[in-house]
């Protein structure tokens, strides 16, 4: 991997995505994000180009079969999007309430360490 015309066809198949996507066209995406999968592995692209791909494929998916919203949910309680809002991690998402309760839960316990023993 790693010749001109691959890095051109990388940078090219996202873009495609990515216009789709804007235009709210997630089959165009889906058919897009299959080929380029099935390209970057002839290619034998980097992981992680494939896993980009494998991503725009499943966030299509789900933005075709649920509406627009993508499905994501707390990887902590469960909430959906768009009761709570969600911050995003390496395949991970936490929502406000469980951000502010292991707040709280930390601060209360940095409290009582810098409290020392009683
Ligand atoms: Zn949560």
């Amino acid at each position: 991997m790693g010749s001109k015309l691959d890095e051109q066809l990388i940078s090219a198949s996202k873009a495609v995505w990515a216009e789709k996507s804007a235009a709210g066209d997630f089959q165009g995406v889906l058919d897009a994000a299959i080929a380029s999968y099935i390209a970057f592995r002839a290619i034998d692209a980097a992981e992680e180009d494939r896993t980009t791909a494998l991503a725009a494929i499943y966030d299509s998916i789900g933005r075709l079969t649920r509406g627009n919203d993508p499905g994501y949910t707390c990887s902590f309680c469960g909430e959906h999007r768009p009761k709570e809002q969600l911050a995003a991690g390496p395949n991970v998402f936490i929502c406000s309430q469980c951000v502010a309760g292991i707040a709280a839960t930390f601060a209360a316990r940095s409290s009582r360490e810098h409290d020392g023993p009683q």
